[in-house]
């Protein structure tokens, strides 16, 4: 039975839609018209009841939806409403309701109109109009007034619609409370404002650079009041001291990062010029647009005028405004640099003014500095434009030459040649107050290429070369040599060995005995040994010239006093030494030390020394050097008990009439004049001279160097009966002395 088989298949299937599946399956059993029908109906009730149940779920939905449509619409968080053509409320949400703070009931047919505060009506009246004229939506924001009197900020958006009836259009609207939202834009737009009038100069452009806006500082800065500056570009500013170049860069880099600051100068509309530190913002649309540039600025006129004035202490002499040492470094290095590059020679010039000094101290400073100027100047005259001519200090100038041939022998004649110019129009006669001055220069010189030397040790090489040029007569020029170099890095080491030599108990003191006519010993020269850890026994003629052009003939000679004291106090102990006078050379820079005297009557009060067995050999250069002060300070020895000797007698030049003044006790004729005395005329006739010169002012007389008998007895002929030499004995370790003393005593 093919239909109950059917429903039977059926009722095994659980929906509907599940039986409408099983009966479409095709069944090929032959069937009878009867069955057919009644399969037909049961068919049909089937898809009928489907139906129904379809269009339940559907109703169903439907008020679902509706619901949430009304939800929608009722509690959206904006307010909705329909108007009329003549502006009357046809439907509104609640939350329009809420908002305009009535019953929905009681909004119906009322006109908006009523709600909008008065001073907007007219706006929302012609806003009214054109929305219905305009398709798309319109916006609109208005003060709207509630019920109970209070008032919102309200933004409309309408849009124009068909009602059923298509000739009544109505219009559709929202409304949102905007009060929050214009309270904050109205605190920021203060704030903008309060900012925008800073201490700070501020102008605002449109897009092509046309000022919109200034604030009060713009007006106190520039002297431009708003009005004149408005509908103007800030080329009103311009002071010309920019190029178009440095517009071109600060245009380039505000387009390409949108913002630019920098320091330039403008000028105000009196004419004035000043200094401004100024920053440029473009302000952009959200679309990337730029809408305006704002730009702020301060003045720092004072700020850079205190900043040159820094870099011209740092960087200049202030007497001849030349470059000072630290910018010459400066310019030096670039130098270097520069010639690295172009392979061509540069030259320092180190010069110095001969005897600067003495017209500083007899003329005052005014007139110094006065000469300075010329000098500088004149120095000036003779180098080319890129050349340097800087002062470091005192009368000392430095010139460098740039761009010499990159040929050595060719750049160094050059050079030679500007240095002549540049000698030459320093030693012409400069007038100055109170009568012209001669003044020469002394000019050392040292080439440079590339960087083959450090920056100061290039200028110690000229400088050492300009103390050469001093050395061999001034006013003149001298090259760098390497060799000069290689014999100054060697004192330099000697002379910083000599510092420790006190210290180190490096210094000795060796005594050459001094006999009478019958070779008994009557006195003791007292000469400095320096024992050196490395070099072994230094002889004075090495070290005494180093330590007398430094500082270091200071400790060294008051050693040497100190050891000679200590020797009298000690041989005075024993009958051999009791009497004998020990000399002790005293160096010129020794001598002339102010508290010398001072120190001497120390020593002797300290060592406990006999003063009237201690002997100062002083030499005649020394003595005619500052004649008056010296024979002051010679007194004052006297005075103290210690005898004087005049060594090395003859070779200097002192007259008869300066001998006569001085209070010496001794003349010690030099070795030069001992050595020919027995074969050589002119010695033999020097040394009668001197003997005699000593008998007539009542001096003794003592011959140094004595190294033959043939000259013991020549001298002895003449009158000399004190001698010094190898002949006798050479210098001497104290304890060798007292031997050599006692065995000439016949002890
Ligand atoms: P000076 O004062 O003329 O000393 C004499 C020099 O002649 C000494 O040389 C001595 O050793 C040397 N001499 C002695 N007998 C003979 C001789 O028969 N023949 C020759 N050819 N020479 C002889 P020394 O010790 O080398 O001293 C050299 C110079 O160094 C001294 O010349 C003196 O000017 C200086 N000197 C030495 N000690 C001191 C010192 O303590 N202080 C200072 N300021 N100068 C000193
Ligand atoms: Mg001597
Ligand atoms: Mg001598």
């Amino acid at each position: 039975m093919p239909v109950k088989l059917a429903v039977e298949v059926c009722a095994d299937l659980r929906t509907a839609a599940e039986a409408r599946l099983a009966l479409a399956r095709p069944y090929v059993a032959p069937r009878r018209p009867a069955d057919e029908l009644l399969h037909e109906l049961q068919v049909h009730q089937i898809e009928l009841e489907m139906q129904n149940e379809a269009l339940a779920q559907t109703q169903i939905a439907l008020e679902e939806s509706r619901d949430r449509y009304l939800d929608l619409y009722e509690l959206a968080p904006i307010g909705y409403m329909t108007l009329t053509r003549d502006d009357q409320i046809a439907a509104i949400n609640l939350t329009g309701a809420t908002l305009l703070g009535e019953e929905r009931s009681k909004l119906l047919r009322r006109r908006f109109a009523r709600f909008i505060v008065a001073e907007d009506r007219d706006f929302w009246h012609r806003h009214f109009m054109r929305a219905f004229r305009q398709d798309g939506s319109t916006t609109c924001e208005l003060t709207l007034q509630r019920s109970d009197g209070t008032f919102f900020d309200a933004c409309l958006d309408c849009l124009r619609s068909s009602s059923d009836d298509a000739s009544t259009p109505q219009l559709r609207v929202a409304i949102s409370d905007i009060t929050a939202r214009r309270k904050r834009n109205e605190e920021e737009r203060r704030i903008a404002a309060i900012a925008f009038e800073s201490q700070e100069g501020m102008m605002v452009t449109d897009p092509s650079g046309v000022i919109i806006r200034v604030n009060n500082a713009f007006t106190q800065l520039t002297g431009y009041a708003a009005d004149e500056a408005i509908g103007r570009t800030p080329n009103i500013l311009a002071s010309g001291r920019q190029s178009s170049d440095f517009y071109r860069q600060m245009w380039d880099t505000l387009k390409a990062c949108g913002y630019w600051q920098g320091r330039l100068w403008n000028r105000h509309k009196n004419g004035e010029l000043f200094a401004e530190w100024l920053t440029i913002s473009a302000v952009k649309s959200p679309e990337g647009q730029t809408t305006h540039y704002v730009g702020a600025f301060s003045e720092i006129t004072r700020h850079l005028e205190a900043e040159t004035e820094i870099h011209r202490l740092a960087y200049f002499d202030p007497l001849t405004h030349l470059p000072n040492r630290r910018l010459l470094l400066d310019r030096i290095a670039q130098a270097m640099a520069g010639s690295a590059r172009s392979n061509a020679s540069g030259a320092l010039l180190f010069l110095d003014l001969d005897h600067f000094k003495a017209l500083n101290d007899t003329r005052g400073h005014d007139v110094g500095d006065q000469l300075l100027l010329q000098a500088a100047q004149r120095i000036q005259q003779n180098v080319r434009e890129g050349d340097t001519v800087a002062r470091l200090g005192g009368d000392e100038f430095v010139v460098m030459l740039l761009n010499l041939s990159t040929d050595a022998h060719e750049a160094a004649a050059q050079t030679r040649l500007v240095g002549e110019k540049i000698r030459e129009a320093l030693s012409k006669p400069y007038a100055l107050d109170g009568g012209d001055f001669h003044c020469t220069s002394s000019i050392g010189i040292a080439m440079f290429r590339h960087h083959e030397i450090a920056v100061d040790a290039l200028l110690k090489n000229a400088d050492l070369a300009m103390y050469e040029a001093k050395n061999t007569g001034r006013n003149s020029l001298r090259f760098f040599d390497p060799a000069m170099q290689t014999a100054l890095e060697a004192r330099s080491a000697l002379e910083a060995d000599l510092r420790l030599a006190v210290s180190r108990g490096q210094l000795q003191a060796l005594y050459q005995p001094q006999l009478d006519d019958a070779e008994r010993v009557v006195g003791a020269e007292a000469l400095l040994r320096w024992q050196h850890p490395t070099r072994g026994l230094v002889p004075p003629v090495d070290f005494i010239p180093l330590a007398e052009a430094t500082d270091l003939i200071r400790p060294l000679g008051r050693w040497m006093l100190e050891a000679a004291c200590r020797q009298i106090r000690d041989w005075s102990a024993s009958d051999a030494t009791r009497h004998v006078i020990v000399a002790v050379n005293i160096g010129a820079r020794q001598f002339h030390q102010n508290d010398f005297v001072d120190d001497l009557a120390s020593i002797i009060r300290e060592t406990g020394a006999d003063p009237a067995r201690l002997m100062l050999e002083l030499t005649e250069s020394l003595v005619i050097k500052d004649i008056e002060n010296t024979i002051l300070r010679m007194q004052q020895i006297k005075a103290l008990g210690v005898a004087l000797s005049l060594d090395d007698f003859g070779t200097g030049f002192s007259s008869l009439s300066c001998l006569k003044r001085l209070p010496l006790d001794q003349f010690k004729v030099d070795q030069a004049f001992v050595r020919d005395v027995a074969s050589d005329g002119e010695d033999e006739a020097i040394v009668r001279a001197v003997v005699m010169m000593g008998q007539i002012l009542g001096l003794e007389v003592i011959a140094e160097g004595v190294e033959t008998t043939a000259q013991r007895d020549r001298l002895r002929e003449y009158g000399c009966l004190r001698y010094q030499g190898y002949l006798f004995a050479s210098p001497l370790a104290p304890g060798e002395f007292e031997r050599f003393a006692r065995a000439q005593a016949g002890g």
